[in-house]
């Protein structure tokens, strides 16, 4: 007999941004052959855990029959293409979010072997067409990673990829991008080659010239990443190797693409915004609240049944976003009323009472789903914000906006190197601490404590959180606060060369 293995099936949504339609199909292969639950991610993709392997392939026929797919949703290829999705926000997103796509379609790997194997598309060895153009025979030494963001909103995070476009616009029109390059989350403890790095600016491209310059940064990868140690061959090792200014030089001379000065841009935050917000031709958008992503039904808090309802009666699309929440968009004024019934009716709206800190958070999957996790995440920072809750509450911060963010284990993929507090697990009830990121995601945080048990931290956070009600300046972040107290050393901010 063979064992009962189960997998977790991930499905790339360039710029987070999803039909009714297909939103009906996703929940439904959850039910059928998953967990019965959605997950939403820190890159704006769908996750489907707990997958039998014998269902494997109806799961991705299933996604396939929405016209998505699961291509390049991991590997040693370009991942996901995030973008701000939340129209809301800036009348550029359209055009950013389309941009995001065009980027993903560009570095999808040629291969018909997914085709084959996946799809029934016959031919299963020895129809391997020419080598791939962008990635050649042997593909990136590792996953890259690429997001779009559109200034003040640094919902995507864009410092933490491998190439951050910053979208520069002219009234309501995009011009081009700030590029940043160099950024990724992951480390590995005890291996001090390994670190969290931030990107770097380095100049303005025209949105003409976009596509060329960020096909080149993916070859200079491919052809000068680090292919001997997985450890060390994400891109922001190969930038660290050659030097900025180095590959900048390099990336100009093989582009023939010459960078223009960094344009003005601010960011303000990263979370989500959350509530109504009118966008393009007064249609509204909705940024829900979806707790570390996870979409179930639990007691009378129904988020999934609403959703479905919802998908049922197709009054808007289902955008995802990059903190793993939601944003249900281009809902006619006409709707609205109908969208808060159904979501007020299954105990989804409205979002009064959530704290400023839970609002905040994101936690990776963790156990018991991802086998590289030291320690829990997304099953157990609900409990532990409870407890942080009650701190903030006695010190009058409860609506304060606070970061925080969790991981099972220092690879990252919950970002919590850019959480004010940040928790990552070294075992199973321990956690390090963190402290000291920007509200905006342009500074990385420092290591405060070791080993922390869910004691400690709180024993630490109940002595910091009073000084910080007493002590802070009037608009005064966490994150800036530990540093200019002394509690943590500053780490340097965001670089600019361009
Ligand atoms: Fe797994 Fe670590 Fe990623 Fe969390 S951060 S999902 S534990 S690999």
């Amino acid at each position: 007999l063979e064992p009962l293995y189960s997998f977790m099936i991930r499905a790339r949504v360039p710029a987070g941004i999803s039909t009714p339609d297909q939103w009906l199909v996703f929940d439904r292969l959850a039910d059928q052959y998953g967990s019965g639950t959605l997950k939403l991610t820190t890159r704006q993709a769908f996750q489907w855990h707990g997958i039998l392997k014998r269902d494997l392939k109806k799961t991705i026929q299933g996604i396939h029959s929405t016209l998505m797919d699961t291509i390049a949703a991991c590997g040693d290829v370009n991942r996901n293409v995030m973008a701000t999705s939340n129209e809301g926000l800036s009348p550029m997103v359209p055009e950013v979010a389309a941009f995001a796509k065009t980027i993903s379609d560009h570095l999808l790997p040629r291969t018909s072997a997914y085709h084959e194997i996946w799809l029934d598309k016959q031919l299963l060895a020895g129809g391997e067409k020419d080598e791939e153009p962008i990635y050649g025979k042997t593909y990136l030494p590792r996953k890259f990673k690429i997001a779009l963001a559109i200034p003040p909103y640094n919902d995507t995070d864009v410092f933490t990829n491998d190439i951050g476009l910053i979208a520069i616009g002219e009234g309501d029109r995009l011009v081009g991008f700030n590029v940043a390059v160099g950024g990724g989350m992951g480390m590995t403890f005890g291996m001090e080659s390994t670190y969290p790095r931030l990107a770097d600016v380095i100049g303005y491209v025209s949105k003409g010239d976009a596509l060329k310059l960020v096909e080149e940064i993916v070859k200079i990868q491919r052809d000068y990443g680090n292919r001997e140690n997985r450890k060390l061959s994400r891109f922001k090792y190969t930038l660290d190797r050659l030097g900025t200014e180095e590959f900048k030089q390099l990336l100009e001379q093989r582009s023939g693409i010459r960078l223009e000065s960094t344009r003005a841009y601010q960011f303000t935050q990263n979370g989500d915004v959350f509530g109504w917000k009118q966008g393009l031709h007064q249609r509204w958008f909705l940024g829900l609240f979806v707790e570390h992503g996870r979409v179930k039904d639990v007691g009378s808090y129904r988020l999934k049944t609403a959703l479905r309802e919802l998908a049922r009666i197709k009054v808007c699309d289902f955008r995802l976003t990059g903190n793993q929440g939601l944003v249900l968009g281009k809902i006619e004024e006409a709707d609205k009323v109908k969208v808060e019934k159904i979501l007020t009716q299954y105990g989804v709206w409205p979002h009064d009472g959530l704290s400023g800190l839970r609002k905040n958070a994101i936690a990776c999957v963790a156990l018991n789903t991802c086998t590289l996790a030291f320690a829990e995440a997304e099953r157990y920072l609900p409990t532990l914000i409870g407890k942080i809750e009650q701190i903030l509450s006695e010190n009058d911060l409860t609506n304060d906006d606070i970061l925080i963010r969790m991981t099972g284990c220092p690879n990252g993929c919950g970002r919590p190197f850019l959480g004010e507090i940040g928790l990552v697990g070294r075992a199973l009830g321990r956690y390090n601490l963190y402290l000291g990121a920007g509200f905006s995601g342009e500074r990385l945080n420092t290591l405060y404590k070791e080993m922390l048990d869910e004691e400690g931290i709180l024993q630490e956070l109940s002595e910091l959180i009073p000084r910080y009600a007493e002590e802070r300046t009037p608009g005064e972040r966490f994150g800036d606060f530990v540093i200019r107290k002394g509690i943590v050393a500053s780490k340097p901010e965001v670089k600019n060369i361009g």
